[in-house]
């Protein structure tokens, strides 16, 4: 990418016209190079106005993440914390896990714009700048990955600690790792693991929220969506709610590794989305599967009643699809 693009992209984070000649001398090059630097912003998916006589804009005044800041939101310093910010990254998780062998326990590696955000079975996370909040988080396991089934449950219930704890109090959980409001999705989850079976494990922790997604963006997305300025009615600052995920992480973390899933079992089924709702289960081989929702086990496995009785599922490579409201 042109190194000029990010530090043009932070000047029009002010939300405000800046025109290319402003730009250029304020750079001291030339606008032609301030022109090919947006040219590359808007190839990364960045949307820009540009309006003759004004100049350049960016859609909304934008906060971008900031170490520092987010490091001032915790009550003591987090010395647990590694935190790189990326102006740019194609996938926080592909980073990490390529990273992983000079990384230690506790890294937090975040980009104000990811381009190649991937969910489960090559699924993509729709991200963009000031449109999301992704980051992924690197947590060392002594167990083998067959003790971290739950895992993705146990993250979501610290999504949904931190997102109440900020007053967003609608936010509930969709089995196995998506953070839902009035049925459409505010967040994801995406874990992925390296080790021996026997342990220890690697697990980075993958995490997109979105803040506030443009209109082009939601319509590059299969299923409902929505955003937490769309629930507060006003921005909400990323560095804050990224320190308030951070903090629920690690104590759910550590929950988890010492407890397992069975002691956030009760608080997760607390907010589980669509419990005693009909749902249909998409399968990795392409069957469908419809049921009533029981419950969720200690295991954090779906447990369903169907036509052939009741079945249970485990997170793995299922999707659900709610048929009743
Ligand atoms: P599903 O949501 O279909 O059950 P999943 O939970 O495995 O599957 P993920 O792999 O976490 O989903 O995320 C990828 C899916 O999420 C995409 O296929 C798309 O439907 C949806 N998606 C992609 N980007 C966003 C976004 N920014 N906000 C909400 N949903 C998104």
């Amino acid at each position: 990418m042109n190194t000029l693009t990010f530090p043009i992209l932070k000047l029009l984070c002010d939300g405000k016209f800046h025109s290319g000649e402003a730009i250029a001398k304020y750079f001291n090059v030339s606008r032609t190079h301030v022109w090919n630097a947006l040219q590359d912003a808007e190839e990364l998916g960045v949307e820009i106005f540009a309006v003759r006589g004004r100049g350049y804009q960016l859609p909304n005044a934008t906060t971008l993440l900031n170490p520092q800041t987010v490091r001032a939101c915790f009550e003591s310093p987090p010395h647990w914390l590694q935190l790189e910010v990326h102006d740019f990254l194609p996938s926080t998780n592909s980073y990490l896990m390529h990273h992983m062998s000079t990384c230690t326990h506790g890294t937090c590696v975040a980009a104000n714009l990811q381009t190649q955000g991937r969910g489960r079975r090559g699924r993509q996370w729709q991200a963009g700048l000031g449109a999301s909040l992704t980051f992924s988080l690197l947590w060392r396991f002594q167990c083998g990955a067959s003790a971290l089934s739950g895992l993705s449950l146990a993250v979501g219930v610290a999504l949904i600690r931190a997102l109440h704890a900020l007053g967003f109090v609608q936010a509930k959980l969709k089995w196995p790792n998506d953070v839902l409001v009035d049925s459409k999705k505010l967040a994801g989850i995406l874990i992925e693991l390296q080790g021996d079976a026997e342990g220890p494990t690697a697990a980075v922790i993958g995490i997109g929220i979105n803040l506030h997604l443009p209109h082009h963006l939601k319509q590059q997305i299969d299923q409902p969506a929505t955003d937490l300025t769309s629930m507060h009615g006003q921005a909400v600052n990323p560095n804050t709610l990224l320190a308030t995920l951070l903090i629920h992480l690690k104590t759910v973390l550590e929950t988890f590794e010492t407890e397992g899933f069975s002691a956030l079992h009760d608080e997760w089924s607390k907010h589980h989305a669509y419990h005693a709702k009909t749902v249909k289960m998409l399968m990795p081989d392409g069957r469908e599967i419809q049921g009533l929702v029981q419950s969720v086990a200690e295991d954090g496995s779906l447990l369903i009643n169907t036509d052939h009785g009741l079945q249970r599922f485990v997170s793995g490579e299922i999707s659900l699809r709610v048929l009743e409201k």
